[in-house]
């Protein structure tokens, strides 16, 4: 067993007075690729996002390798989002103005890396990912799964440790996020990056090396203090139960300004 990569320890976040995250420990190595399942309103993306330092949890820690993360200042956490981090979301989040191919090379462009010396590897990821001759593309002119892929190519040009992706396919049909799940498992192991996905698919999960269950906030068979012990409700189960796709939209647009702030 590998030492992890990205962990955490007891991560508490609340938003008002129920807590979203109530006590969460969580760690992946290099290599690895962890499934985060269970029910809406769990608390998978408030645990996604405490991971990737898009917010900070009120109490417990996260560490990349043996640096605390959660700790650092804004502008900090904000550089390694955009360097040592890759997002998909759900809806791929691409500027519609842009062309395919400036929106993979954003985060480069983001970093510091001139307009020119960005395409060429926005470019390379495009092909390696089967868009050869759509770079000029904008967004509309593509299919959800091409879309979702462009998405991906941006998540991935920053060659990340880790990749967090938040229901990458619940909006594309079965054979098109099969596609795409495919694709991305395949770049974090050629990577040796991590990675963390959030899902309702059962049949993602199982293609993870990892699977964790969260309900109330807290790992699922991890009773509450002072609870007595919780049968343990077994994800396949609590899957055939769920909607593929939650269609709750709390969130409305999914903070990607946040992660390249
Ligand atoms: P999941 O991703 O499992 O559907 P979330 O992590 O989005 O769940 O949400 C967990 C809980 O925290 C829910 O009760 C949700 O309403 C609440 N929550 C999440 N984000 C916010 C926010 N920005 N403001 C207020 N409440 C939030
Ligand atoms: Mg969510």
């Amino acid at each position: 067993m590998r030492p992890p990569m990205l962990s955490a320890s007891s991560l508490v976040k609340h938003f008002g007075t129920a807590p979203a995250l109530d006590g969460v420990d969580f760690a992946v190595a290099p290599g690895e690729s962890v499934a985060v399942t269970g029910p809406s309103g769990s608390g998978k993306s408030t645990l996604l996002h405490c991971l990737a330092g898009i917010i900070r949890p009120d109490a417990g820690e996260v560490r990349l390798y043996d640096e605390r993360i959660d700790t650092l200042s804004e502008r900090s956490r904000s550089h390694l989002r955009r360097t040592r981090f890759a997002f998909l979301f759900q809806f791929g989040q691409l500027l519609p103005e842009l062309p395919a191919e400036e929106n993979v090379a954003l985060p480069l462009m983001l970093g510091g890396t001139p307009r020119r010396a960005a395409l060429g590897p926005a470019r390379a990821q495009l092909k390696r990912l089967g868009l050869e001759g759509k770079e000029g593309r904008r967004p509309g002119e593509l299919s959800g799964g091409e879309a979702q892929r462009v998405a991906l190519a941006r998540a991935l040009v920053v060659n990340p440790a880790v990749v967090f992706a938040d229901e990458p396919t619940g909006a594309l049909d079965r054979a098109t996020g099969d596609q795409v799940m495919g694709v991305l498992l395949d770049t974090v192991a050629e990577l040796d990056a991590a990675l963390v996905v959030v899902t309702h698919d059962p049949r993602i999960a199982s293609r993870c090396t990892r699977t964790i269950e969260i309900r109330d906030g807290r790992l699922s068979g991890v009773p509450r203090t002072g609870d007595g012990a919780k049968d343990f409700d077994g994800f396949a189960d609590a899957a055939a139960r769920r909607p593929v796709i939650d269609g709750e939209g709390r969130f409305g647009p999914e903070p990607v300004a946040e992660v390249w702030r």
